[in-house]
């Protein structure tokens, strides 16, 4: 397994549930700070995405999970250099979250990461 791949499965582990949790464990606000709004949206895998991420890899993706953008296209996706996003289904205004801090939480917090020994 490439490292690449070990950074792309992190990422997966990212449910919508579990960033949810994550918004709550941090208070973020439940409304958008543009419009007050309550109805917030985050974009997470649709079929076809999580067909191809099924046919990339044997086991991992049982279930879907939040949809990453990358903060340096030239970079491969890593928790680094991704983020997730919040989106008002109001008026349209969009928030980021560092998917770092999300992933480090969760592997800390929730979901603690077994160690395959120590090969990079
Ligand atoms: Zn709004």
């Amino acid at each position: 397994m490439n490292h690449d791949r070990e950074e792309t499965k992190r990422l997966e582990r990212v449910s919508p549930e579990v960033f949810a949790t994550f918004l709550r464990a941090k208070k973020v606000a439940q409304c958008c700070m543009s419009c007050g709004g309550s109805r917030l949206v985050v974009p997470e895998t649709d079929d076809a995405a999580y067909s191809a991420s099924l046919a990339g890899s044997s086991s991992f993706a049982e279930k879907k999970y939040v949809i990453w953008y990358k903060i340096s296209e030239s970079k491969p996706a890593s928790p680094d250099n991704c983020e997730y996003r919040v989106i008002c289904s109001e008026c349209g205004f969009t928030s980021y979250y560092w998917a770092s801090l999300v992933v480090l939480w969760l592997e800390a917090d929730l979901f603690p990461v077994e160690k395959t020994g120590g090969k990079k």
